[in-house]
Parts: structure tokens; sequence; C-alpha cells
């Protein structure tokens, strides 16, 4: 995590735009409703507080919900504190929970409690405190987005040597034949940075052959091959095993259908950058669709980042917006 003065990417955080090029593309419908999680709290007596503090930083490592906009502890209406201990994603049982605090070295009551706090913080200080009434006290860090963006690494280098590579590809399709779908994905594996390229395969195989899923097959194909024979390439083969597409980072030339950008749910990939937005058929941008925005979809136990490339340098050939890529 760098501070926001030290980042060396230039960042509109107004706009959520990269190096005035990647627009960060999300669900915003939903920014400001809050994302509910049950935690579990004790009462207990402020003396206690030092103490509470140290057993919740003895557990801290096992808890997956970040609490860092939130207070961990509040006054309660009979002169004691209720404190938040952990939320139900980490113990899911009361039993669990009761358990954990079999070691506590403080006094406590109402085990019980039945509070929910947000996942994140709003985006505005306004809200920061109509939520605090509402549901919990929260600390005001500013917009949670601002922190997300800031935290982003990018090859802008390599970003754009794929982005070109792709653009010539769609290219050499169109001019093969120009009723072949000019669609074209990258796939870079975190673990060692190769890149496949697959084009899109319907003109040829099945109507299933988007060219996402051809990059996702092949991807698993390659890793098969190589734990099946090894490599005959020395340099490879101390490559540590691959699990699906996890963190891959995915550049295609046209916003992907709701098919494929399902599949990447299931591939664990860490980005998708695209280049075109596809008005009818595209399940990522707000706009597109029906505007699901698979990839930050509340309802899916799985997420992954989207940027759209905006700059005009990576031209694609048009595609009829009603057609799936
Ligand atoms: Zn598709």
């Amino acid at each position: 995590m760098v501070k926001k003065k030290q980042n060396p990417l230039t960042i509109d955080y107004r706009k959520c735009l990269i190096e005035n090029r990647l627009q960060q593309v999300r669900n915003t419908t939903f920014a400001d409703h809050p994302d509910l999680v049950n935690v579990w709290t004790v009462d207990i007596d402020p003396r206690d507080s030092h103490s509470l503090i140290n057993f919740i930083k003895d557990i801290q490592a096992d808890e997956p919900v970040s609490f860092q906009h939130i207070k961990r502890i509040r006054k309660n209406s009979h002169s004691g504190l209720t404190a938040i201990i952990c939320s139900h994603e980490m113990l899911q049982t009361e039993e669990d929970f009761l358990r954990l605090l079999k070691d506590a070295e403080f006094e406590y009551e109402n085990t019980s409690g039945r509070f929910q706090v947000p996942r994140l913080g709003p985006s505005t200080k306004e809200l920061s405190s109509e939520w605090s009434e509402k549901y919990w006290p929260l600390v005001w860090r500013g917009n949670p987005n601002d922190q997300i963006l800031n935290d982003y690494v990018f090859d802008m280098g390599l970003i754009k040597r794929i982005l070109q590579r792709i653009s010539e590809l769609t290219a050499a399709q169109h001019e093969k034949d120009p009723l072949i779908t000019p669609a074209v994905s990258a796939f870079v594996n975190p673990l060692n940075k190769r890149v496949i390229y697959t084009v899109d395969g319907r003109h040829q195989g099945s109507p299933l052959d988007h060219s996402i899923m051809l990059g996702i097959k092949e991807v698993a194909r390659q890793e098969q091959q190589r734990r099946d024979c090894g490599t005959e390439d020395p340099t490879q083969s101390d490559d540590p095993d691959t699990y699906l597409c996890l963190d891959f980072d995915v550049y295609t030339s046209h916003e992907p259908c709701s098919m494929c950008a399902m599949a990447l749910i299931h591939s664990r990939i860490k980005r998708c950058i695209f280049l075109k937005s596809m008005a009818c058929t595209g399940c990522l941008t707000p706009a597109s669709g029906d505007g699901y925005c698979m990839h930050n979809n509340r309802n899916l136990n799985s997420s992954y980042e989207v940027f759209q490339w905006t700059g005009n340098e990576f031209i694609v050939p048009h595609i009829d917006p009603h057609t799936c890529c």
C-alpha cells in the first residue's frame, strides 16, 4: 500500500481513471447501499477494554472481514461497552464463538447481541454518519474506492504491448474473412508472465468458442501438458502449478458476454482489461446489456477487477452489438 502522493501512477479519483487511459468499471448502483455483515459482540466493563483489544489482536489473522472502517467498541445503554469480537464469516455458530471466548481474560456478558455492520464504508462523510446512527459507529477514512484505486498495480508498458498485439490480431482476423467474429483475448500467467493469445473460433468449431472460452481451455490444456510430460524448456521446469486461471490478467478486444464473464469468475482471474464495450451483449459495464456487472456482483462469491482502455491507440474492428464476444 503506497500513500496517494507517492503513487507513481496518475490517478483521477473522481473519474476513477488511471493514467488517463484505464477506466475502472464497477457497479456503482449499490456502492452506497450497505452490504451488511453479521458480527459477534460482547458487553464488557470499560476497565477491561485493554485486555479485550489484545484478545482481538490475537485472533485478527483469522478474520476475513476488514473492520478498518468500523469502531470496534461502542458505548451501550447500561454504562458499559459493547465490542465486536469477530464476524459470522469467521465463526459461523454461537457454539464456536463461546468456545473462542473461553480464552478471554476479561469478564463479558450478552454474547447473543444481533448486530450488523457494513462490509465497506460508504463514499461520503454524510452517509458515514447516517450508517453510524443506523448500524454501528464507523470511522470516516475517505471514499474506500480511492484506496482501492491507489492500491492497484499496473505495468503500463506490458498493458500497451498486449493491447497492441490484440489490435493487430483482430485486424488480421478481419482481413482473413470479414464474416469471422474478430474478437481476440490474451491470458497472462502471473507466475511467469507468459501470454496466451486466442482468437474467436466459432467459424470453425463450436458456437461456444468465444476467444475467452478458448483462452480458458488453452490455459488448462497447457497446464495439463506441463504436468503430464514435464517441459523440454529447462527455464520452465521450475514453474509452480497453475490452478485454473488463478490471478491471471485477461485482456480482450471486446467486452465479454455473460457466458465468458461468468467463466472468468469461475476461473478466478484477477483482472480483465477490454478495449471496446458491447452495448447489447456486454456483461461488465453498468451501461451494457442488462447492467449485470458480473465481475462485482454481490450475489457471486468471487469477483475480479475490470478496466476499459479509453484511449484510441488500439483500434479493433466493429462487431455487431448483438453478437456475443
Ligand atoms: Zn463470450
